[in-house]
């Protein structure tokens, strides 16, 4: 047996990142590229047929695709310098229980698949869920052909060069999608503080990802006297102390400025512009948008201020998700009353929710951090990940 643990050390020095830390494994970059071939040839050797479907996901049938498949996965893409569990851990285990299951005789009496899917995190276009937004139509495709790199490399052309030539809406692969089931590293402390290594997952928070930017002058940083200045890094500035303040005020919201990027970005200019992403999290879309407001209005009055321009855009919003209560309490039930948790973090499985019924398993976390080098999960807990998605496929597929 290879189990998830060896899948996953198979492929621990993919896409390692030397400067962050962690992993930069980014939507049809090298590593992420190797992580597909290595995804194919592990899905072959289990006998899976697998192909990618127009917006670059890969899906591997066991036996004939059909409609109404149990379909399970995650994704192999990464933030910058993120850790090795987020994503991954959910194909390993999909290919790992697969594994499990083939080698008790176990044939599934529905059509069935492993997935994954592309872009889950934005970290290269910006939009996370890409690919699941893609294919389930929450995002059209012209949108999506147009949105850019850090090179500034369109997705349409980064897609057609690997050979995705009619990306858009797919009803065909949306519609034999009769569950899906995300495995997940969780991305908190929640099953340590319960001390239990899996969960059923509840809901997802509702959030979105607004662009802030702020147009000034550059200029020389020695010779420019200050009065002279129209420097676009204070009110970004602003925005940054603004994001905190008012995240404060609202129990449980999470509101993060978390890439900034002056242009043209050196130690001795005055910037010329300073782009911002603010990622919102809150219980109400109501303190959400006000988040954004109060943030909007503290950037606009600095840039005032300081004689430049600014403007927020927003570049995606989900509403809150409450996965299917049927199955989350089916499955809950089916590995013995294991807790059901909450997130605050977005996954492919909540972008499907408007579509199909889906459910997430997550799986201890030892640091309770994510997004970073430190996440983690333990060997107990990633085995104890397996055994439940197993049981899961055994009652449901
Ligand atoms: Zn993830």
């Amino acid at each position: 047996m290879t189990g998830a643990l060896a899948l996953l050390r198979e492929i621990d020095d993919v896409g390692r990142d030397l400067r962050r830390g962690g992993y930069s494994r980014h939507v049809f970059d090298d590593a992420e590229r190797t992580l597909r071939e290595w995804f194919i040839e592990r899905t072959q050797r289990l006998g899976l047929d697998v192909a990618p479907d127009r917006n670059g996901n890969l899906w591997a049938w066991w036996g004939e695709p059909g409609p109404d498949a149990f379909v399970t996965g995650s994704h192999l893409d990464s933030v910058p310098g993120g850790g090795a569990h987020d994503g991954p851990l959910g194909v390993a285990s999909a290919l790992a229980a697969v594994e499990e299951l083939q080698a008790r005789g176990f044939t599934p009496t529905r059509p069935f698949a492993v997935v994954v899917f592309a872009e889950e995190e934005g970290s290269r276009f910006g939009i996370a869920c890409l690919g699941s937004r893609l294919l389930s139509g929450a995002i059209p495709a012209e949108r999506a052909a147009g949105l850019t790199d850090a090179a500034g490399r369109s997705f349409g052309d980064v897609a057609a060069a690997a050979g995705l030539t009619d990306v858009g809406g797919d009803r065909e692969a949306l519609a034999r999608i009769g569950l899906f089931v995300e495995l997940h590293v969780e991305q908190g402390k929640g099953l340590v503080d319960l001390d239990a290594p899996v969960a059923v997952g509840a809901s997802i928070l509702e959030h979105g990802r607004w662009r802030i930017d702020v147009r000034g002058k550059g200029d020389h940083a020695g010779t420019t006297a200050l009065g002279d200045r129209r420097d676009p890094m204070l009110p970004a500035a602003s925005a940054v102390l603004a994001t905190r303040r008012a995240a404060a005020r609202r129990t449980g919201s999470r509101a993060t400025i978390g890439r900034l990027e002056p242009v043209p970005g050196g130690t001795n200019v005055i910037a010329s512009r300073v782009s911002a992403w603010l990622d919102v999290r809150a219980d109400t879309e109501r303190d959400t948008r006000d988040i954004v407001a109060e943030v909007a209005q503290a950037v606009a009055e600095a840039a005032r201020e300081e004689g430049c321009e600014s403007s927020v855009v927003e570049e995606s919003y989900s509403g809150e998700v409450r996965f299917d209560p049927q199955l989350r309490d089916r499955i809950a039930a089916t590995l013995g009353g294991v807790p059901v948790l909450p997130t605050g973090a977005g996954h492919d499985a909540g972008v499907l929710a408007a579509h199909v019924p889906t459910a997430m398993l997550f799986v201890r976390n030892p640091s309770g951090v994510s997004h970073a080098p430190d996440e983690g999960a333990d060997d107990a807990a990633v085995d104890a990940g397996v055994a439940a998605l197993v049981r899961t496929i055994e009652d449901l597929a």
